[in-house]
């Protein structure tokens, strides 16, 4: 049975200098056709997803459709799913989209946590970053959604911006732990291929900074954060009194979740699915019934270990060593090296990252796809 539903947002007022997300910027006429065709797939997928227990609305942007439209989301996901009876139902939305109205709605539809993209409060970075919002529209939006009785807000930011200084960060992070919210995604601002940014890197325009800045960032945002009283709990995120994200747990527990929109992925029974990463062929897709999924293989001993991982509790390698009948260790020699490093450590039988090994997760996990 499906407890998990992602919904895939692609639009966006503008592009971030970082962002290799599947997001465009569209005209009014394609973000309707859009609703539309998201809608027809909800409808059309209604029974299979009539029980899930969390909702996650993500993007690009989800905000940046109006009320009127949003409302016509939300709407159709009620008609299918009971959304009272969700656990968490999430949306992801700009500082500077949420007005009292967006508020309003979201509590009439039952959502009852918004993640909400900051990034960095210092002006010069948001403008290098291509982000539109001040400090005041944070702390505005923040107000609107708790005077509704919307009290689990998630926070997104960013460290490790080109030009950004420890005395920025530290800002920023007293900032965020102001606000006196439970959960905070704190990401390392990584160079992705298909971001602008990377264009800017390769035409010697941007300088990013060496590994051991990063690191250092990277260790001021766990220590600030845990000695608030965050757990931090996986590589990216912590949280306060219980607020893990339960929507994104299914991701890193290798649990079954749909995925609607387009680019949206989903993993069911054994199979992993995609619809097309493309507006256009997706909209083509749904109003003329040709096919607009893709099955693509499925490595699932590494998917699990790769996702688990990214928990700091680890995996159990006794239950994956039973499980596909394999030493994981043996299978996976680079693991092994690892922990004989010291990035990883074996506790009773929970495999999982040292300090140090979070410091340089993604080489861990290229080990274990490498084999
Ligand atoms: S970072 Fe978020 S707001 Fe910026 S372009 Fe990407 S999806 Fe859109």
């Amino acid at each position: 049975m499906l407890t998990s539903l992602y919904i895939h947002i692609p639009f966006c007022k503008h592009i971030c200098t970082y962002c290799d997300f599947h997001k465009e910027v569209a005209t009014l006429e394609k973000k309707k056709a859009y609703l539309n065709a998201l809608i027809s797939e909800i409808i059309e997928v209604g029974d299979s997803i009539k029980n899930v227990k969390t909702i996650y609305i993500g993007g690009g942007t989800p905000s940046n459709y109006s009320i009127k439209d949003l409302e016509r989301l939300f709407k159709t996901l009620s008609s299918v799913i009971e959304t009272k009876s969700v656990i968490e139902y999430t949306i992801e939305v700009n500082p500077d989209d949420i007005t009292i109205e967006y508020a309003t709605l979201f509590k009439k539809y039952n959502i009852n946590r918004v993640s909400m993209g900051v990034q960095t409060i210092n002006p010069e970075n948001l403008t290098y970053l291509r982000r539109t919002h001040k400090k005041s529209d944070i702390t505005n939006a923040i107000k609107y959604l708790r005077s509704l009785g919307i009290t689990n807000i998630s926070i997104d930011m960013i460290f490790n911006i080109p030009n950004q200084t420890m005395k920025q960060l530290e800002e920023d992070i007293e900032f965020v732990l102001k606000q006196d919210i439970k959960h905070i995604s704190y990401y390392s601002l990584i160079l992705e291929e298909k971001s602008i940014l990377y264009q800017l890197v390769k035409q010697n325009k941007v300088t990013i900074k060496d590994q051991d800045v990063e690191a250092k960032m990277y260790l001021r945002v766990i220590d600030a954060l845990t000695k608030q009283g965050f757990n931090h709990y996986e590589i990216s995120n912590f949280s306060k009194d219980n607020h893990q994200s339960i929507h994104n747990i299914t991701y890193w527990t290798n649990k079954d979740y749909i995925g609607l929109g387009s680019g949206a992925h989903s993993l069911i029974g054994n199979k992993r699915f995609n619809n097309v990463s493309n507006v256009r062929r997706y909209i083509e897709g749904v109003s003329s019934n040709t096919p607009y999924k893709e099955e693509y293989e499925r490595f699932e001993i590494e998917d699990e270990v790769m996702m688990g991982l990214r928990l700091l509790e680890g995996i159990n390698i006794k239950q994956i060593n039973e499980k596909y009948n394999i030493d994981l260790l043996n299978k996976y020699p680079l693991l092994k090296q690892y922990l004989t490093d010291g990035y990883l450590e074996l506790i009773n039988n929970k495999l999982k990252f040292t300090t140090k090994g979070l410091l340089v997760g993604n080489v861990v996990f290229m080990a274990v796809m490498e084999g």
